[in-house]
């Protein structure tokens, strides 16, 4: 049996980022850069109006408050250029997002047009009164927000709609992303039937399944679910060579020490190597680690052994599974784990005397920061008392009952 952190450390050793995806953008949504994103254009392409209004020389409008008359030399909507330029004594009625004519220089509201000249047209006059009027005004400068050649976004930044609408406009129909790594699911258990079913006695529904689908979901990443496997080695071996073809496989069940706990026999089997089994901790002491050598210079495959138990499992995937996902998936270091804070218990909690305990809280911010209140649980088995949980509180290995007030460490649960 090794310690936590050991195993954690195991875990990123062996863990290798997988190469990025070039995809198409709306295909990268909601996904992270592992290149970034550089503008092949200037934003605003061109000096651009920002209102519907006229055209005019800035020396037209010297004196503030005089109400100007000029001549309407053209008529411009969004994507509409022209070749006429604006002279002294002239202006162009134009539409909000067509580029600037020649020699115009500000844009006057068409609201500060009087006289009833607000419809004046090519040809026309328009009376213009801008009691407000400042050189260049409303208009939007090529190259303001950006300009060709700059980064627009960095490595790592995560796609939500107005980075792909960033990205579209500088031209990137196609991004360079963190890959979804793709994680096989097993449940192991000749007792489980599938959440559909009506369990018959001694029969478990399978909640490790979708649970863990879900969590490999919440990460970004794919669940490929392969189902239900019975306690025999031959329905395992059958799908754990399925599973060896994902970028990870993460079972669950079969790997206590019971009879029928026969997942790391028969993952050595498969050419698995085990890095470790057992680990100091509560729950999800039976989590079992190993990889598996790929040929030439690929990324070894990952593999995980979960406790059956729900509760242990989820507990397991969080501080095992997780960076395992991360690291491959790209990410920085910081994000690889649950973010870990310091706090205050809630309430007395009892610490186990030979391994850290991990219990599920609420969290709430109180006069001394954090405050971490453990949730009525029965333990491992216990997924409603993990449901709803904002994050689990940490007690260490030293077998007293921590009072309320104490100073603990706390996992964060990642907002949904
Ligand atoms: P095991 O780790 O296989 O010894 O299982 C420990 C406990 O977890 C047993 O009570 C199992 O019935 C239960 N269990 C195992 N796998 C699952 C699963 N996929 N869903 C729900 N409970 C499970
Ligand atoms: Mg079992």
């Amino acid at each position: 049996m090794i310690d936590l952190a050991t195993a954690v450390a195991l875990v990123e050793r062996s863990a290798r980022p997988l190469p990025p995806r070039r995809q198409r953008l709306l295909e990268a949504c909601g996904r992270r850069l592992a290149r970034g994103v550089v503008a092949d254009c200037d934003s605003p392409p061109w000096d651009r109006a920002m209102m519907d209004g006229f055209a005019v020389r800035d020396a037209d409008f010297a004196r503030a408050g005089e109400t100007v008359e000029l001549d309407v030399a053209v008529d411009l909507a969004a994507g509409d250029v022209t070749g006429i330029a604006i002279r002294p004594g002239t202006c162009a009625r134009i539409m909000t997002g067509a580029p600037m004519p020649p020699g115009a220089e500000a844009i006057v509201p068409v609201e500060c047009a009087v006289d009833g000249t607000a419809a004046a047209h090519a040809g026309g006059r328009v009376r213009l009164a801008d009691p407000r009027f400042r050189p260049g005004q409303h208009v939007g400068r090529r190259g303001a927000a950006f300009v060709r050649g700059q980064e627009v976004l960095a490595p790592g930044a995560a796609l939500g709609a107005a980075e792909i609408g960033l990205a579209a406009e500088a031209g990137a129909a196609h991004v360079v992303v963190a890959p979804r790594v793709r994680v096989a699911l097993v449940s192991t258990g000749s007792e489980l039937v599938p959440c559909e079913a009506v369990p018959g006695h001694g029969q478990t529904r399978n909640s490790n399944g979708p649970m863990l689908a879900a969590a490999v979901t919440l990460l970004g990443a794919e669940p490929i679910p392969l189902g239900i496997a019975a306690d025999k080695p031959e329905a395992i071996r059958a799908v754990v060579a399925q599973g060896l073809a994902a970028d990870m496989l993460v079972l669950s069940g079969g790997v206590s020490a019971g009879d029928l706990d026969l997942v790391p026999g028969i993952l050595a089997r498969c050419g698995v190597e085990q890095v470790f089994h057992k680990v100091r901790l509560k729950p999800g002491k039976p989590v079992w680690f190993g990889t598996l050598a790929r040929p030439e210079a690929a990324p070894p495959g990952l593999v995980f052994g979960l406790p059956g138990n729900p509760a242990s499992s989820l507990v397991c995937f969080e501080l095992f599974v997780r960076p395992a996902i991360m690291i491959l998936a790209g990410a920085s270091r910081e994000r690889w784990h649950l973010p870990r804070e310091r706090g205050v218990l809630g309430a007395a909690a009892k610490a186990a005397a030979d391994r850290p305990v991990y219990l599920p809280c609420r969290l709430a911010h109180g006069p001394q920061g954090l405050v971490a209140t453990p949730q009525p649980w029965t333990g491992s088995s216990d997924l409603l008392g993990l449901a709803g949980a904002e994050g689990l509180v940490a007690l260490p290995a030293d077998g007293r009952v921590h009072e309320a007030g104490e100073p603990v460490e706390i996992l964060r649960r990642d907002a949904l």
